[in-house]
């Protein structure tokens, strides 16, 4: 069960411009001090948005992108989304120095240890902070697993993270990745097209041969899906046509 959140306190110490739309926001936790949380929860700030005319106090959740092992930090990664989200709106307005308040961290999208081997992600877009924060910490934790993700962007402009996943996928054999845009220029030399697409053809291959090289066993494997919910609905169809148990597909809806 979760515990009830508890309201805390950080201080923006400093904000990075991962594309033209996505900010990661490095926080330093005042109060309380440190904060244990699983990789794959989320925080929940609090924003007023109006409805029918009227302001009301609404909750946003977003996920923490870094790893439960940085003690009294917390990194988010975010979007914008529209001119006028007032969630998105307020975090891309955060500048450094800020107080900024939210609900201690809380969910259920987190790594079953005591599952299968063999890990699956899958992410669109944001979708990645709660699987980045699950795949390092799988990896600081030495736990070996095999893990493969797929993560969908649209364009060239969209990238980032590549170097870090990079490093990981050169340094942890058990470890590979492949990004896909969706919307490439003629010049991207990567993978094009939609991660479900891309994951159906890897399930086509014979002996389940996946894009990056692993073997995706479906029967030894765990998957755990993030981004939007037309993607998650198409990965867990694929997955269950498949064979895969409805228990061994975790997903986290964005919207
Ligand atoms: C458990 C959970 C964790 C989340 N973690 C993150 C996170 O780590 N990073 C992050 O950026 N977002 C995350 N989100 C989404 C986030 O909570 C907000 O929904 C998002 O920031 C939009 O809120 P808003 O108030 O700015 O816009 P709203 O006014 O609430 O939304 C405007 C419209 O945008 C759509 N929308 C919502 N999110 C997105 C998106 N990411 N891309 C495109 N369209 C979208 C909605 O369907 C809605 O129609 C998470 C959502 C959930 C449920």
């Amino acid at each position: 069960m979760d515990k009830i959140p508890q309201r805390c306190t950080a201080q923006v110490v400093e904000i990075c411009a991962l594309t033209h739309d996505v900010k990661e926001i490095h926080l330093k936790l005042i109060d309380p001090p440190e904060l244990h949380f699983l990789a794959g929860q989320y925080i929940t700030i609090e924003v007023t948005e109006m409805k029918d005319g009227h302001p009301r106090l609404n909750n946003r959740p977003y996920s923490i992108v870094s790893s439960p092992n940085e003690k009294g930090v917390m990194r988010l990664c975010t979007n914008r989304v529209g001119a006028t989200g007032p969630g998105s709106s307020y975090l891309h307005a955060l500048k450094q120095g800020d107080i900024f308040t939210f609900f201690s961290p809380i969910g259920y999208f987190t790594v079953n240890n005591q599952g299968a081997t063999s890990l699956l992600f899958v992410a669109t877009g944001t979708g990645i902070a709660p699987i980045k924060s699950m795949i390092h910490h799988l990896l600081e934790t030495s736990s070996q697993r095999p893990i493969t993700l797929y993560w969908g962007l649209r364009t060239e402009e969209d990238l980032y993270y590549q170097d870090e996943l990079h490093a990981w996928a050169n340094h942890y054999p058990f470890f590979q990745f492949v990004t896909t845009l969706s919307q490439p220029t003629p010049k991207w030399k990567g993978s094009c097209g939609r991660v479900t697409a891309l994951l159906s053809q890897a399930l086509e291959r014979p002996e389940g041969q996946s894009h990056p090289g692993h073997p995706l066993q479906l029967d030894h494997l765990d998957a755990y899906l993030c981004g939007n919910g037309e993607m998650i609905r198409e990965v867990r169809t694929l997955l269950l046509a498949k064979g895969m148990s409805k228990k061994s597909i975790h997903f986290e809806k964005f919207y």
